[in-house]
């Protein structure tokens, strides 16, 4: 007996007791399994012909031993895959266990993974599969009985394919097992979900038939066994568009791509031009745990007529729409394409040309009429689109800026960038931003608080790529971006302008010493009218802001030399001026002391941490 790995451990045993009330999603999991198993044979018997194609599903259903059986002639697995597929859920499980530990609900988690074959844990209390691989002599048999552990041994099997054995729960209070064995449920379950699966899933059914040579009058009826096609076998993409319902669209997505929730977002294209195809694209409602790292795998499902020969065609998608989802069926496309001449065909580039356009037009009209859910989008995904922007020295910043959101001050929530500049203040010139850790710590910034009094609105930048974003940008509509953080930034009038400079020039000599009691942590030192109830803040000149400094900082080869060129501005309006003038004149010593925490103090208010905490925490005891 061989042990799961832990998480496959924990997720098996959410399912085994059973958080999903929809059990029956089994069936179209293991039906959709036993599909994309075939797909790949399908594809290699394009070349091997001694591969047989009569594909098809089959379903058993035993009454007596309470078993329930799905069999596929497709590609099979060896007893590496079967360690590999089944005795462990996902390889980087882990990252999403940590997530979970940041207040997920088990049923987020499991959709994380997508729901698969364990699903059948939730009606099972022991599986057996039966496998025997394209290319392998061998066939293997996996058994387990949940959460204890599985088996794999050799065993015996006629044909390539996977036959998959469930042993049903004995019925309770809670459910009734037993439906599973009525032919009817299985018929209707496999029409509702499974129904456009382009291979026949086959049933023997009973059916009440007239016994043969009985007269017409006085009939005689018998029970007999018939071999029944469950579905439609037409794939969804090449259902007349009227005959598709939203529904149809959400069970499909769900079964094709292992979701457990619906997608934000469905679109059904059928393109005819130079290269005709039709096409089901999805925006899933939930990043995959793996999205925003190298793992991630994007792509669309590419057939070419009814034949699947990519899983996920990755030229056919723009990393920065990396997560949409889909199918792309098209018979312009030459069957033996392979991966090396993709990215250089011409058909493909069409295709893609063309699912970038009308990813663009849905998700422009999702953002104008369907704000809620371009909002959810946007929390999952908002980052890729971001990276897009900034990613290969902004080339595609055009098509990608009236996609982004960003939070203002002002409405408390997302808003475009086109909305933004449409609500400026007169005679407001830049797109005024702030960063920070969190919207909570932009709030408390010192340098916001004039701006915010005075009615501007400020988007608030909180994710570490948000500000090279507006830097690649620079502009918006022909109005730059402009931090708060900036030395030079200033709401003042003429008059208030001259005002400051004048207070300056007189206490000029004050703020040099303290500018030399902080040497070189800081370039400058100067008066400001940005703030009202603080005292002092930190602000940069240059390229460099604070927030470059931070996310350089953090990234892993870091060397601490990406330094921003710091101001320490103080309040022209603060009490504060008068003690340290006192002390100017009094008590140098006491001077050099309050200029290292008013210092620390900015640092902290910045949200970086203080530079040298012994000299701080001496700093303050003397004061005290
Ligand atoms: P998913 O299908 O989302 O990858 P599953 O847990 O359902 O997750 O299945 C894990 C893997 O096991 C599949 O990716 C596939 O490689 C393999 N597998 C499952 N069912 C079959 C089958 N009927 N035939 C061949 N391989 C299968």
């Amino acid at each position: 007996m061989k042990q799961f790995k832990t998480e496959s451990k924990r997720i098996l045993d959410l399912m085994i007791n059973s958080i999903y009330t929809n059990k029956e999603i089994f069936l179209r999991e293991l039906i959709s399994n036993a599909s994309d198993a075939i797909d790949k044979l399908k594809f290699i018997s394009l070349t091997d012909t001694a591969v047989k194609s009569d594909f098809k599903i089959e379903i058993t259903l035993d009454k007596e031993n309470r078993t329930v059986t799905i069999e596929d002639n497709g590609i099979g697995m060896t007893d590496k895959d079967l360690e590999k597929n089944l005795g462990t859920i996902a390889e980087s499980g882990t990252l999403a266990f940590k997530k979970n530990n940041e207040g997920k609900t088990d049923n987020e988690l499991i959709g994380q993974f997508g729901v698969g074959f364990y699903s059948a844990f939730m009606v099972a209390d022991k599986i057996d599969v039966y496998t025997k691989a394209y290319g392998s002599e061998t066939a293997y048999k996996w058994s387990s009985k949940g959460v204890e552990g599985y088996s794999i041994e050799q065993t015996e099997k006629d044909g390539l394919g996977t036959k998959i054995v469930i042993y049903l729960k004995a019925d309770g209070e809670d459910y009734n097992y037993s439906d599973f064995l009525q032919e009817y449920k299985i018929t209707s379950l496999v029409k509702e979900y499974s129904d456009y699966i382009r291979y026949p899933i086959n049933m023997m059914t009973t059916v009440t038939k007239k016994k043969e040579g009985t007269p017409d009058d006085k009939p005689e009826y018998e029970e007999v066994s018939e071999l029944k096609t469950l579905n439609s076998m037409v794939p969804l993409w090449k259902k007349p568009k009227a005959e598709v319902t939203e529904e149809n669209l959400n069970e499909f997505y769900k079964n094709e791509f292992h979701d457990y929730q619906n997608p934000l977002k469905s679109v059904y294209a059928k393109i005819e031009g130079a290269v005709t195809y039709d096409t089901l694209l999805f925006v899933p409602a939930r990043a995959p745990y793996d999205y925003y790292s190298k793992d991630y795998k994007k792509g669309v499902k590419l057939h070419c007529n009814g034949v699947m020969i990519m899983e996920k065609c990755d030229e056919l998608i723009p990393d920065y729409f990396g997560f949409v989802k889909g199918v792309v069926d098209s018979s312009d496309l030459s069957l033996n394409i392979s991966r090396e001449i993709l990215q250089q065909d011409r058909q493909v580039k069409a295709i893609a040309n063309g699912l970038e356009k009308k990813i663009s037009a849905e998700l422009k009209k999702m953002m104008e009429s369907d704000r809620e859910n371009y909002e959810k989008l946007f929390a999952e995904f908002g980052l890729s689109i971001k990276f897009g922007v900034y990613a290969g020295f902004g080339m595609n910043k055009d098509k990608l800026k009236d996609f982004l959101m960003f939070y203002s001050s002002k409405k408390e929530k997302l808003v475009s960038l086109a909305e933004y500049v449409k609500e400026m203040q007169e005679g407001q010139q830049d797109i005024y931003y702030a960063c920070g850790e969190s919207y909570e710590k932009i709030k408390s910034l010192p340098q916001i608080e004039k701006a915010m009094n005075k009615g501007y609105e400020i988007l608030f930048f909180k994710d570490g790529v948000d500000e090279f974003v507006a830097k690649i940008l620079i502009d918006y509509d022909g109005k730059k971006f402009k931090s708060v953080s900036e030395a030079d930034f200033s709401l003042d009038t003429d008059v208030e302008k001259k005002e400051l400079e004048e207070k300056s020039e007189e206490l000029k000599d004050l703020l040099l010493a303290i500018k030399d009691a902080l040497g070189d942590k800081v370039k400058e030192v100067k008066l400001t009218s940005k703030l009202v109830n603080y005292p002092v803040c930190l602000t940069a000149l240059g390229d460099v802001s604070i927030e470059m400094e931070k996310v350089f900082n953090s990234m892993p080869n870091a060397d601490g030399k990406v330094r921003a060129e710091k101001v320490l501005e103080i309040s022209s309006t603060h009490k504060i001026l008068q003690s340290l003038k006192t002390a100017f004149e009094k008590d140098k010593e006491l001077l050099k002391t309050y200029a290292i925490v008013l210092y620390e103090q900015a640092r902290l208010l910045e949200g970086l941490e203080i530079d040298d905490v012994t000299g701080f925490v001496n700093a303050v005891t003397e004061i005290m």
